[in-house]
C-alpha cells in the first residue's frame, strides 16, 4: 500500500472551502502532509488537516514565509507566532520569554525555509499539487536527505513520508 491509500484509509473524506481555491502553506507543512496519517495536536488540528490532505489536489498552494492554513487551527499559534518550541532551550539560554517565543518561532521559519530552498519554491507563489509533488521525489530521495529538516520531529516515529525512505 503505497503513502497516498495508506492515508485515504486513515481520514474521512471531506472537502475543505476556502475563499479563493487557495490552500497556504508554510515550507515544512508541504513535508507534513506527505506523511500525515490522522496524528495531531487536538482534535481540531487533526481534524483540519485531515480536511486539507483530502482535498489539497482541488486548490492552487500559495508558499507563505508565516502561519498557513495548518497553523490556523493549531494549539501552539498564539499571537501569530509558533510556541513549538518554547521547552527547547536549556534555562540557563534566556530566562526572557518573550526571546524564548522569539526563538521557538524562528526555528520553525528556518525548518520553512530549508524546504523552500531545497525544492526551489518562491516565497509568495502559487503551485499545483502535481507540481509540489514532482519536485518533493526529486529534491527528497533519501532519509538522508530529510535530515537535516525533519530530524528530532515529535512524528518521526509517525510520519509515512520519512518511514517510505531509506
Ligand atoms: S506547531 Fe507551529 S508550525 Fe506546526 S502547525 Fe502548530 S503553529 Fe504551525
Amino acid at each position: 500500500m503505497n503513502i497516498k491509500e495508506k492515508i485515504t484509509e486513515n481520514i474521512n473524506i471531506k472537502e475543505i472551502n476556502t475563499k479563493d481555491n487557495v490552500i497556504k502553506l508554510r515550507g515544512h507543512h508541504i513535508l507534513c502532509i506527505q506523511g500525515f496519517q490522522g496524528y495531531g495536536y487536538d482534535e481540531n488540528f487533526t481534524e483540519n488537516l485531515k480536511k486539507i490532505v483530502n482535498s489539497i489536489e482541488n486548490f492552487k498552494i500559495q508558499i507563505v514565509n508565516a502561519n498557513d492554513d495548518v497553523c490556523e487551527k493549531c494549539p501552539y499559534l498564539k499571537d501569530e507566532k509558533c510556541l513549538m518550541n518554547l521547552n527547547h532551550f536549556k534555562n540557563n539560554e534566556t530566562n526572557n520569554n518573550q526571546d524564548k517565543i522569539k526563538k521557538s518561532n524562528e526555528i520553525i521559519k528556518k525548518m520553512d525555509q530549508k524546504v523552500i530552498n531545497n525544492m526551489n519554491l518562491k516565497i509568495n507563489s502559487y503551485y499545483t499539487y502535481i507540481d509540489l509533488k514532482n519536485r518533493i521525489n526529486e529534491t527528497f530521495k533519501t532519509k538522508k536527505s530529510l535530515e537535516a529538516i525533519c530530524l528530532n520531529c515529535k512524528w518521526e516515529n509517525e510520519c509515512l513520508f520519512i518511514q517510505s525512505k531509506e
